[in-house]
């Protein structure tokens, strides 16, 4: 079938987050990992392709975002989806603008709405300033994020040095009046001249709202949650087209490569849980490499589900990017979480839990995953996916560094046990 929304988003978690919640709706979700090659012979109602451009260069970025909907719309998609995080995460030369304005120039549309908030998660736009729970996001840990540290809360000021059109507000009194209201605002913002207008939502009423007033538009922005109504909106609820989850081993293994808060919390309770767990120093792994990471986990007992983690406070990441410099710090962590699951899966582990975004995105195409299944939901916007590595059948929980509680690697395990 044509699909009725083909989504790109910006990273695996991303990706992973926002097909669980078009799931949700019942339908087929297909999440593709980078553009596939070739054209689309069992495209599903829902197609989301996973990139991993957040941090990369503007220039990189566009062209991978043009190539993604290029396949997307050779496949029949109705609508464009455009996901970033619902943090906004992006560098000061930033690729959520020049992404969002490439992708309006091939749609030939001339305005796109930017919806980050996710209520469920606690992340909220009011006045066009992002929060995170009850703290601004420049006063929320993602000020200290190792990559895109975000230091300022209005997202009209984030966005406006990103892009050449102008940047507008649609505020929440005019969300509050409903989609006939809103569509009106955004009409005259039209004819205003107003390219990228900013969505205020702080409930999930408010993303109904949205996704109503903007039906027809060509290319929606946003993060995950707007995918909810969207899905509902757009009719595709077909639980039987859903393939069942795969039996598999219970060989797993954990990594984590998200420094966030919430991930912090995570290592710290699977590790009270008493279950083994090995922390990976960037310095060491950049002068050693990960071969004694590798040898301690072929010593493991899978079954227990050991867990990997570069995990540290924000002194430590401070100090380990002092001494390598920031992306090589983050390479250096990436590389070695992503050859510790090749060398996981070779052990036999069939089951992996993943922290952060980057290092999803590392791990998976080590594993060299291409297409992903959507299963069911382990927390908002985190599912189970299955795909094929070497020729086996894996299961891969990827989560970027703020979803989940604090029990996340547990429960996540314990979901796959259920039936
Ligand atoms: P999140 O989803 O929390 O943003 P990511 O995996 O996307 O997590 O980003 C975290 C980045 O921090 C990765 O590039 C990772 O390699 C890097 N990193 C992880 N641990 C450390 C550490 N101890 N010191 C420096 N950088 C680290």
């Amino acid at each position: 079938m044509t699909p009725l929304l083909g989504a790109i988003a910006d990273d695996f978690t991303g990706a992973t987050d926002l097909a669980g919640l078009l799931a949700r709706s019942g339908a087929r979700v297909s999440l593709r990992i980078g553009v596939p090659e070739g054209p689309s012979a069992d495209a599903a109602p829902f197609e989301v392709i996973a990139l991993k451009i957040r941090t990369a260069p503007v220039d990189k970025a566009v062209a991978e975002a043009r190539a993604a909907l290029g396949w997307l719309q050779a496949a029949g998609a109705r609508q464009a989806f455009w996901k970033y995080c619902s943090t906004f995460d992006s560098t000061p030369r930033g690729n959520i603008g020049p992404v969002a304005e490439a992708l309006m120039q091939m749609l030939g549309t001339g305005q796109t709405i930017y919806c980050p908030a996710f209520p469920e998660n606690g992340r909220s736009v009011y006045m066009g300033n992002l929060f995170v729970g009850q703290q601004p996001l420049a006063e929320s840990p993602m000020k200290d994020h190792p990559l895109t540290p975000m230091r300022d809360s209005n997202l009209m000021r984030l966005l406006a040095p990103q892009v050449a059109g102008r940047v507008g507000l649609a505020d929440r009194p005019t969300v509050a009046r409903g989609s006939a209201a809103l569509a009106g605002a955004l009409a005259k913002m039209a004819d205003e001249g107003v390219a990228h207008v900013i969505a205020d939502a702080v409930e999930d009423a408010d993303l109904e709202v949205i996704a109503e007033a903007c039906r027809n538009f060509a290319l929606l922005t946003g993060g995950s949650a707007l995918a909810l109504p969207l899905a509902r909106q757009l009719g595709a609820a077909r639980a039987a087209d859903r393939p069942a989850p795969p039996r598999l081993s219970n060989a797993a293994v954990v990594l984590s490569g998200s420094c966030s808060a919430m991930t912090r919390a995570q290592v710290a309770a699977y590790r009270k849980l008493g279950r083994p767990a090995l922390s990976l120093d960037p310095v060491t792994l950049d002068r050693e490499g990960p071969e004694s990471a590798a040898k301690w986990l072929a010593g493991q007992d899978l079954a227990a589900a050991p867990l990997i983690y570069a995990t540290a406070e924000p002194e430590a990441v401070a100090a380990a990017q002092k001494a390598l410099g920031r992306d090589r710090a983050g390479a250096v962590v990436e590389a070695a979480l992503a050859s510790l699951a090749q060398t996981a899966r070779d052990l036999g582990a069939r089951r992996f839990v993943v922290a952060g975004g980057e290092t999803s995105g590392a791990v998976t195409g080590a594993l060299g995953v291409a297409r992903l299944d959507i299963g069911a939901e382990i927390a908002p916007g985190v599912p189970w996916c299955f795909g094929t590595s070497a020729g086996e059948t894996v299961a891969l929980a990827l989560k970027s560094g703020n979803f989940g509680g604090e029990a996340f690697f547990s429960e996540a395990l314990a979901a796959l046990e259920a039936p």
